[in-house]
Formats: C-alpha cells, sequence, structure tokens
C-alpha cells in the first residue's frame, strides 16, 4: 500500500505539500518541530494515499519521502 514518511525536522512548515494531495491527506500537525515550525503530517486512515508523489515533488525541502 503505497504511502509517505515525513522528515518532520526537514520541514519548514510552508504547506505546500498540503495544497497538492489530490486526496487531501497531507495536513499541519499540532506540534512543533525542532526548527519550531509545525510539521506536514499525513492522515491516512483509510489507505487513501496513491503514492502519485505529488507531495514530494512539491516540498523544496526534500522532506518527504513516498513508499509505493
Ligand atoms: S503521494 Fe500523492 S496521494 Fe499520497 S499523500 Fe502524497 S500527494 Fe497525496
Ligand atoms: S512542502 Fe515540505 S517543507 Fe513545506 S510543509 Fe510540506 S513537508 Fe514541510
Amino acid at each position: 500500500m503505497p504511502t509517505i514518511v515525513i522528515d518532520e525536522d526537514r520541514c519548514k512548515g510552508c504547506q505546500l505539500c498540503t495544497t497538492v494531495c489530490p486526496k487531501d491527506l497531507v495536513t499541519m500537525a499540532e506540534n512543533f518541530n525542532a526548527k519550531g515550525y509545525h510539521p506536514a503530517k499525513l492522515e491516512d486512515p483509510e489507505g487513501e494515499c496513491t503514492g502519485c508523489t505529488m507531495c514530494a515533488l512539491m516540498c523544496p525541502d526534500v522532506a518527504i519521502t513516498v513508499y509505493r
């Protein structure tokens, strides 16, 4: 099943990845990372991620790895 892993401490909270997921699966977490930003997180309880890589391609900080 495709999924993504977000490296929280690379994330600068720019939210770009949240705008491109066709399934709206990427949101911002409540917690702060080591840089003091709210990091992006995957919320995919029903396994809807298709592994399309849009979120990873959009991330300027290469914080997202896609597994499929
Ligand atoms: S790989 Fe595609 S479907 Fe999966 S979280 Fe990223 S943008 Fe969404
Ligand atoms: S695009 Fe990258 S840096 Fe921006 S919020 Fe998403 S994971 Fe974080």
